[in-house]
């Protein structure tokens, strides 16, 4: 396996790093204080190509690998989370679903807009009841006179409030007769869609940049060529886009454990305790070596899934594996950098302590770490 970058990947990786020090570093803490989305920078990274990564040039994306993305993510990360994470879901989640199931009539008038960058894809899966359990969602959609009569409230779902989002592709239950085999549609909904409406921006501990809220659907009607894909498929399109989705997360979780590591490290070399600096202390120096051992582990194992996706093998539970290590690693990391920090780590105007606010959504979003347990004992035969 050969994981090293092409020219093209190198080329981006190096616009990425740019941008993210010139750009997002300096710019973006203030949207993390103010619980603000900076779709300013959003829109700067799709006029750079950025946001239709994993898009095909012919549908208006740049067409790069699953290795060159993850590369990407590893810069766009290091300088703030909660950008990464909003671009992330719009790249993945957000896009992948149109691009993999759509049409080409759907490709050209959702797609392409997302993938050049003018607007926001959002992914409407999780419901106030239905998180981990995601065939038990209740949102409902009947047909009715040519479309869909949609009824229902998702929750947690991101990039679908802001001044960018195009709306959201969710998914519905159909509305079926009584002892029949549960199924479920992927359906566009577009933001000014009569009955739809996004609650206000959810505040986590961390991600506080990234737009997170609850949609709600009272009677909202979208005509046929809203659905995607297969009517009788839409809980495996989505569960398949979240495949995808791992990865993803598994890389932003590589970004971040290599900013708190980068941040512990220097700090340690110029912190004088005892008359010398702490990087002296073996303790200090075994933590540091443990997270750079542990970081690169977790690299290889995103980088494999990576590649598996882009050679066209199955990679379903490698994304797990590499989601689960590298979102562990990331929390763990997160909470020694601070360590390293002292006191001052603890204050939220350091920025390790801004990173370990948005570390402990990595083991929960996209499927928690307990549910990728699940995907890999059941990938081996469990
Ligand atoms: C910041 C943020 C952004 C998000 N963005 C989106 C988005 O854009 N779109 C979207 O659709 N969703 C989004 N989510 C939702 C996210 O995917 C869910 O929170 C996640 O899948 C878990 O679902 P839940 O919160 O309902 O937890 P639950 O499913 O209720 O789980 C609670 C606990 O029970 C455990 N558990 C559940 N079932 C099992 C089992 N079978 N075996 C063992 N343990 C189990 C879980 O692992 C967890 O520890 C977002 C969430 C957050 C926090």
């Amino acid at each position: 396996m050969d994981f090293s970058l092409n020219e093209s990947e190198h080329e981006l990786v190096a616009l990425c790093r740019d941008f993210a020090q010139k750009e997002i570093a300096p710019r973006a803490p203030l949207a993390w204080e103010e619980a603000r989305c900076p779709t300013d920078l959003l829109r700067e990274m799709g006029e750079l190509g950025l946001l239709g990564m994993l898009i095909p040039e012919e549908w208006g994306g740049i067409g790069m690998s699953t290795i060159g993305f993850v590369a990407a993510m590893e810069q766009i990360g290091l300088a703030d989370q909660s950008v990464a994470a909003a671009w992330q879901a719009h790249s993945t989640i957000g896009s992948l679903p149109l691009y993999l199931f759509g049409n080409d009539v759907q490709r050209e008038r959702w797609l392409r807009p997302l993938a050049e960058g003018s607007v926001l894809g959002a992914f409407g899966l999780t419901e106030p009841d239905a998180g981990s359990d995601a065939r038990g969602i209740r949102t409902r959609a009947a047909s009715r006179d040519g479309g869909w009569l949609i009824n229902g409230r998702k929750t947690f779902i991101s990039n679908a409030g802001t001044d960018m989002s195009f709306g959201v592709t969710l998914l519905a239950r159909i509305e079926t007769a009584e002892g029949e085999t549960p199924k479920f549609a992927t359906l566009v909904v577009e933001k000014d869609t009569p009955g739809f409406t996004v609650g206000p921006k959810m505040l986590g501990i961390g991600w506080r940049g990234l737009d997170t809220r609850d949609l709600y659907l009272d009677d909202v009607w979208v005509p046929d060529d809203h659905l995607v894909g297969d009517p009788n498929l839409g809980l495996t399109q989505f569960l398949r886009t979240l495949e995808v989705g791992r990865i993803s997360i598994a890389a932003l979780s590589l970004s971040l454990t290599q900013a708190v590591l980068d941040m512990a490290t220097a700090y340690a070399l110029q912190r004088v305790q005892f008359g010398q600096p702490i990087s002296k202390f073996q303790a200090v120096q075994f933590k540091l070596a443990d997270i750079a051992t542990e970081l690169e582990a977790a690299r290889w194992l995103t980088y494999r899934a990576a590649y598996l996706r882009d050679t066209g093998q199955p990679f379903h539970k490698e994304a797990a594996m590499a989601k689960l290590k590298a979102s562990r690693v990331a929390t763990w990391a997160a909470s020694e950098a601070v360590q390293i920090h002292g006191g001052v780590g603890y204050m939220l105007e350091t920025p390790v302590a801004r990173f370990y606010c948005d570390s402990k959504v990595l083991e929960i979003g996209e499927g928690t770490n307990e549910i990728q347990h699940l995907v890999i004992a059941r990938a081996l035969g469990c």
